[in-house]
């Protein structure tokens, strides 16, 4: 299980770099980032999470007690990711972050977004996400930005 940098580090808040390099290196850290979401029962993980400041997330919605009433999904690597369209409907919603343990936060975030991304072998694909997983992409995207949830919490 990898470190997971918490709120106020300076990781957390830089822009992350695109992914260049495609290999093996890259395949690691996504198993190893993986296996750390997993473990800590995250529903998401980005590489400023771990210490790397890469344009590079995991999404895997599954139910776990952190989020017992999540969607299923196949863990998604989304590298290099772009928003092409949002919805102009926003949603709220109660979220966490690995980063911010113990805390929840209320967030407006797009109901839909058409997005892009490069999966491990460097190919292109483009769909559109609802709801929950794109409430995790947005939260993931974010992290990219060096934005977390606490700058995007509504106030109560
Ligand atoms: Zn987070």
């Amino acid at each position: 299980m990898l470190p997971i940098a918490t709120y106020g580090e300076a990781v957390l808040r830089q822009v992350a770099a695109p992914v260049t390099v495609f290999d093996s290196e890259l395949h690691q850290l996504a198993e190893q980032m993986l296996h750390t979401m997993q473990q800590a029962n995250g529903v998401g993980i980005a590489a400023p999470q771990v210490h790397r400041s890469l344009q590079l997330f995991i999404m895997a919605s599954n139910p776990n007690p952190r989020y017992p009433t999540a969607p299923i999904m196949a863990p998604q690597v989304v590298i290099n990711p772009q928003i092409l369209q949002a919805s102009e409907q926003m949603v709220a919603g109660e979220e966490g972050c690995l980063s911010i343990p113990q805390q929840r936060c209320q967030v407006m975030r797009h109901q839909a977004i058409e997005v892009k991304y490069q999966d491990l072998s460097g190919e292109w694909c483009q769909e559109w996400l609802e709801g929950f997983i794109a409430r995790i992409f947005q939260h993931e995207f974010d992290h990219l930005q060096g934005i977390t949830l606490k700058e995007r919490a509504t106030e109560a």
